[in-house]
C-alpha cells in the first residue's frame, strides 16, 4: 500500500469510526442546522441569506400576522398582505412564515393563502389583562397581580387555550413568564404544569422552539417533551438588527441527544396544520 492510499484508507476507516452526526455537520449533530425565529425589520432578506451561506444555517423568517388591534410596525392581517410577504421570500432560501398574534388571526385569512406559509409560530406573551383585553406581558403596562400561584393557574389555561384554539406550526418562547416572576420560574412550572402543557403540544402536533434567547425551556419540560415524541426547533428571536446566534440551542439538543427524527419540519402542502387541525372552539 502507497503511503497516500494508507493515508486515505486510514482516513476513510477513522471517518467510518465516528458518529454519523459528527461526518455530516460540524455542529455534531446529524441534522442541518435551522433557525425559524428571524424577523427582518430593517434586515433585508438578501442579508439574511447571505448570513445563511456564510453560517450554514438555514433560516425561517416571519412577519407578525392577525388583526390591526395588535401593535407592531407592521401587522399582515388579510390575504393581500400574506401574500404580498411570500412573494418578497419567495425563492431566498429562507422558510416563509408568520408569527400569529392572540387568538384572532385565523378569521384574517383564507385557508389557501395561509396554507402557502411554511410555518405559523405563536408565544404567549400577549396575554389578557385583568379585564379580558389584550395586553404585551413584557409591557411595563401589565400587571400580572401579586400572587404568582394565582397568575401561573391563568397563564397555563391561556397557553393551553392558545395552542389548542389556533392552527401552529411551533410554540415559540416556551415557558416564559412575566419578569415579575421569573426568578421562580421553575419553581411555578410544577411538573403537572409542564405535563398538561407537554401534552397539550403532542396532542396538537405543536412543535416547542428551543429558544436561544430567553434560553427556555427548562431540561425537565424538554426531557419531559421529548420522551412525549414532542417535535423541536431552533430560534433565537432576532429582531432585525442582527442575527442572533443559536449556540444554546445546539448545546440543549447535544445534551439532550436529539437527533433528526426529534426536530419539526414544516409540514407539506395537504399536511398543513389549518389544513388539518381540528380546533376547540
Ligand atoms: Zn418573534
Amino acid at each position: 500500500m502507497s503511503e497516500s492510499t494508507r493515508r486515505d484508507f486510514l482516513g476513510a476507516a477513522a471517518a467510518a469510526a465516528l458518529p454519523a452526526a459528527a461526518q455530516t455537520s460540524p455542529s455534531g449533530l446529524d441534522f442541518p442546522l435551522e433557525d425559524y425565529h428571524v424577523h427582518l425589520n430593517s434586515l433585508t432578506i438578501d442579508q439574511v441569506a447571505a448570513t445563511s451561506r456564510e453560517r450554514g444555517v438555514k433560516y425561517g423568517v416571519l412577519e407578525h400576522a392577525g388583526t390591526k388591534e395588535n401593535e407592531y410596525p407592521v401587522v399582515l392581517s388579510n390575504d393581500k398582505e400574506l401574500l404580498g410577504w411570500i412573494e418578497k421570500l419567495k425563492d431566498k432560501g429562507v422558510y416563509i412564515g408568520a408569527q400569529a398574534e392572540w387568538i384572532d388571526w385565523v378569521p384574517c385569512f383564507s385557508k389557501e393563502v395561509l396554507a402557502q406559509l411554511d410555518y405559523v409560530l405563536t408565544d404567549s406573551w400577549t396575554v389578557r389583562d385583568a379585564n379580558g383585553k389584550r395586553i404585551k406581558a413584557f409591557s411595563a403596562a401589565y400587571d400580572p397581580g401579586n400572587d404568582p400561584e394565582a397568575f401561573m393557574k391563568w397563564y397555563v389555561d391561556w397557553i393551553v387555550e392558545i395552542l389548542e384554539t389556533t392552527p401552529l406550526d411551533i410554540w415559540s418562547h416556551p415557558m416564559w413568564v412575566t419578569r415579575k416572576f421569573s426568578a421562580d420560574l421553575e419553581k411555578m412550572w410544577t411538573e403537572e404544569r409542564m405535563r398538561r402543557v407537554v401534552l397539550c403540544c403532542k396532542n396538537t402536533n405543536t412543535a416547542v422552539e428551543i429558544d436561544s434567547s430567553v434560553k427556555l425551556p427548562t431540561m425537565p419540560f424538554l426531557k419531559m417533551a421529548k420522551s412525549e415524541g414532542v417535535k423541536f426547533c431552533f430560534g433565537a428571536s432576532s429582531q432585525g438588527a442582527r442575527i442572533n446566534p443559536i449556540d444554546w440551542s445546539i448545546a440543549t439538543a447535544r445534551e439532550l441527544g436529539l437527533t433528526r427524527k426529534d426536530m419539526f419540519q414544516p409540514a407539506p402542502w395537504g399536511r398543513k396544520p389549518i389544513q388539518i387541525r381540528k380546533l376547540r372552539s
